[in-house]
């Protein structure tokens, strides 16, 4: 058995965990402990062109630019009416967002964190135990990470900490079925974001080439089961606007359909001793594209957070409690006012079940 000591013990090196470990390690020492290698493909792409402000205050951007995302000038959606509606980056102060390489931005994002001395554990953590000076953490390596402070950034499934007073509150049953298709080396600065009256579809193309498409709706709907088995392409290409935007692309070139859950998740986000970040504090509905931006962000502010803990400042904790309840709140009125938007199928039970007054929420 191998131990090592550290002030802050991080588990979870995604763009949460990662962004955390970017603020601490100059000032104290860092486990980063993931049970992923390397990052892969995963789904989630869209970065809205606000992260920019984000990736520099955390020292990625350098790494960022080098990889060349691709960018995403343009978001068509068909939501609330017939009519497609074209929302362009103009509008917006910070630019255009990016149709991200997922893999290269997570892989990147934990380099910057390693150049900035966090130490990365490759790693499950199996338990996590209260000591009289803080944590120790048993990974499935052997080894015995001890700390001062832990950080919870490992993402929607995060259950180590219900323990120690972690809640946890599940808002709806969303899922997703996606696809990727190969669709050559043309690439679409699009992003499509369609509504039917089971849930909806989106729709962008990856660097690299690869189209994903991805269809929402309740896991406990049929259509999900019809989806999975027709797959996803197929399935869009039945609905009147979506085909055209996807074009034509071979079915033989699609992935097979996979299904993942995809629905709104809160927990509380500190207690005694831990803070948590990402997704493990809140799991948006992807909806929102802002999983990765609230990642990237309350994973800066737990690691500044933590930075004032060491220091002895006590009413981190508290302010940090308050600034996510804050961004929750905010979120639950974006998400009431986007699915408010879709009226024209008032009978259909996914979003009979969207139209609830979030305010018993709050
Ligand atoms: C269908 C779908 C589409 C989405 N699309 C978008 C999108 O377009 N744009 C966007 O911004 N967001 C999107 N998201 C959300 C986005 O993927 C997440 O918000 C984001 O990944 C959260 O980052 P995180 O670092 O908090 O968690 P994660 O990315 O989940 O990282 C958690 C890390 O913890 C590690 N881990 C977990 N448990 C342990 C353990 N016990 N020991 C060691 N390591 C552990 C995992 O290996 C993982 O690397 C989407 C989500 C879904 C479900």
């Amino acid at each position: 058995m191998t131990r090592a000591t550290v002030d802050v013990a991080i588990i979870g090196a995604g763009a949460a965990g990662s962004a955390a470990a970017c603020v601490i390690a100059p000032g104290a020492s860092v486990a980063l402990i993931d049970r992923i290698a390397t990052p892969q493909w995963r789904i989630g792409e869209s970065l809205p062109g606000a992260a920019h402000r984000l990736l520099k205050t955390i020292g990625a951007w350098p790494r960022f630019v080098a990889a060349h995302h691709g960018p995403a000038l343009l978001k068509i959606s068909r939501w609330g009416s017939d009519r497609t509606v074209e929302l362009d980056p103009m509008r917006d102060p910070d630019g255009a967002g990016w149709h991200l390489d997922r893999a290269r931005f997570e892989a990147d994002l934990r380099a910057t964190a390693l150049d900035h001395g966090a130490v990365f554990h490759h790693a499950r953590v199996r338990t996590v135990a209260r000591t009289p000076t803080g944590w120790s953490l048993s990974l499935d390596s052997g080894t015995v990470v001890a700390a001062r402070r832990l950080i919870d950034a490992s993402g929607r499934r995060s259950r180590l900490l219900a323990a120690f007073g972690q809640h946890k509150l599940v808002v709806d049953r969303l899922a997703c079925v996606y696809a990727r298709i190969a669709a050559g080396s043309r690439y679409d600065p699009v992003t499509y974001t369609h509504a039917v009256e089971s849930g909806w579809w989106y729709t962008a193309v990856v660097p690299g080439g690869e189209r994903l498409v991805a269809y929402h709706c309740d896991s406990d709907s049929p259509a999900l089961r019809a989806t999975l088995k027709e797959g996803p392409l197929a399935a869009a290409r039945r609905v009147p606007g979506l085909a055209e935007a996807i074009g034509q692309i071979e079915r033989s070139r699609a992935t097979s359909p996979e299904v993942c859950a995809a629905n709104t998740i809160a927990r509380s986000a500190a207690g005694h001793g831990w803070l948590a970040a990402g997704d493990a504090a809140m799991a948006l509905d992807p909806l929102s594209s802002q999983g990765l931006f609230n990642a990237l962000a309350t994973g800066l502010e737990a690691g500044d957070a933590t930075l004032a803990l060491i220091a002895g400042d006590d009413a981190a904790t508290p302010r940090f409690a308050e600034r996510m309840r804050l961004i929750w709140q905010a979120y639950l009125r974006h998400h009431a006012l986007y699915y408010g938007m879709e009226t024209r199928w008032p009978d259909a039970e996914f979003w009979s079940r969207r139209q609830v007054d979030t305010g018993s929420m709050r």
